[in-house]
């Protein structure tokens, strides 16, 4: 058969966690802690499916989950969203990433997205029958030259896609970021969605710039978030959508039949987490930051050049001094020679980012990052 995705392949967190476990590496390479979600958390779960929650969840998540939701919105970012009309909780924010697309672009649209880009934004836009329009972060600061989206945008651009705190750099928008954005898309269609998975892991007394603080922004966007980064269970698949009501609308109407509904028993457990525990996602900073400091110190002995971490739980490395090759060549040399695994940054680009750049996950217990460092640093 003719492929529709000519250019994809298996990824490359698959393709590194895979090689992690064929060389025995320290796997600092796909995103996911290994360390576990909240006990009382894993208990409400186990009690949801005993109590027999487990035939389909309603189509838009379980009302004491998109409550939750909406109070967590209005305590963190002010704006005030309807629990019926304007939040959908879906299959991972990768679903939800998806239908957004698939509820806006049509064949033949543009989507502007922002090198490096996460992998799957590509797929889900060429699959509309769209073109992904790629505008390249800045070297070393991995933030967005305004000027470079003006220039990019035409008739056809029908979406720009934000995210921040930025995978894979860390890098965060400023409210000045939020602002210039604004002003591109005022009075065009161009609807922005905004990808916020690491919304609650941002650094230094930083505030996250959810799109969702800014009105005019608000009242065209699709705001994803993931509870998978937020309570350190990536393999439950649950995020949701935050849109104004009539792009909700569209975006229910894909979700309806491309999954209908998302597993009941972690709605359960999480609208129940959330209103016993609402510290978690405020104490996340200061647990990731820790997490950041101390990789950090680790790695200073080593021959890497640490980039700065705003957000997310990611470290990019300069590691030019080790090794004079690209970065696909090197990461495959450290998980087979140095053992460790991390992810290189030109699968995320549609030209070479000509650095020489790895990211290292540092979601991961001391223990495992104490094994990479050392590791590490005898390179
Ligand atoms: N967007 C970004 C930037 C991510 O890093 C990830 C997961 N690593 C996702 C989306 C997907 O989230 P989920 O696992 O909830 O589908
Ligand atoms: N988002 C995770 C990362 O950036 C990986 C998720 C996946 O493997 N699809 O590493």
């Amino acid at each position: 058969i003719e492929t529709k995705l000519p250019k994809v392949g298996t990824t490359i967190f698959t393709v590194m966690s895979q090689l992690a476990l064929e060389h025995k590496a320290v796997n600092l390479g796909q995103g996911f802690p290994d360390f576990e979600p909240p006990q009382a958390l894993r208990d409400a779960l186990a009690r949801a499916m005993d109590e027999g929650r487990n035939q389909y969840a309603p189509m838009h998540g379980t009302a004491g989950l998109r409550e939750q939701i909406a109070l967590k919105t209005e305590r963190l970012y002010g704006r005030k969203v309807d629990v019926d009309r304007e939040i959908t909780v879906t299959s991972g924010a990768t679903e939800a990433l998806f239908a957004a697309m698939a509820a806006v672009v049509r064949a033949g649209d543009e989507v502007i997205v922002f090198d490096p880009a996460y992998d799957s934004y590509e797929p889900a836009i060429e699959l509309q029958g769209a073109r992904a329009v790629h505008i390249p972060l800045t070297v070393s600061a991995f933030s967005i030259d305004w000027q470079r989206v003006r220039d990019a945008i035409t008739p056809k651009t029908r979406m720009i896609l934000v995210n921040s705190p930025h995978n894979p750099s860390g890098a965060v928008l400023s409210a000045g970021d939020l602002d210039e954005l604004a002003a591109i898309v005022r009075d065009t269609a161009i609807v922005v969605l905004s990808d916020e998975v690491y919304e609650h892991i941002v650094y230094d007394g930083a505030q996250h710039q959810s799109v969702l603080r800014h009105p005019e922004l608000a009242e065209r966007s699709f705001v994803i978030s993931s509870f998978g980064k937020t309570y350190h269970c990536t393999g439950w698949k649950v995020g949701y959508a935050i849109a104004p009501p009539a792009l909700s609308a569209e975006f229910r109407k894909v979700h309806q039949y491309l999954t209908f509904c998302t597993f009941h028993p972690a709605q359960v457990a999480f609208a129940e987490f959330m209103a016993s525990c609402p510290e978690h996602y405020l104490e996340l900073p200061a647990f990731y930051q820790a997490k950041r400091d101390r990789f950090r110190a680790l790695l200073a002995p080593s021959r890497l050049k640490l980039l700065d971490v705003p957000g997310g739980y990611f470290q990019l490395v300069d590691y030019s001094a080790i090794r004079d090759e690209d970065d696909v060549a090197f990461s495959r040399w450290l998980v087979e020679q140095g053992g460790v695994a991390g992810i290189p940054l030109t699968p995320f680009c549609e030209t070479a980012p000509g650095t020489r750049l790895l990211r290292l996950c540092f979601a991961k217990s001391d223990a495992t990052m104490e094994a990479g460092a050392e590791r590490l640093c005898r390179l």
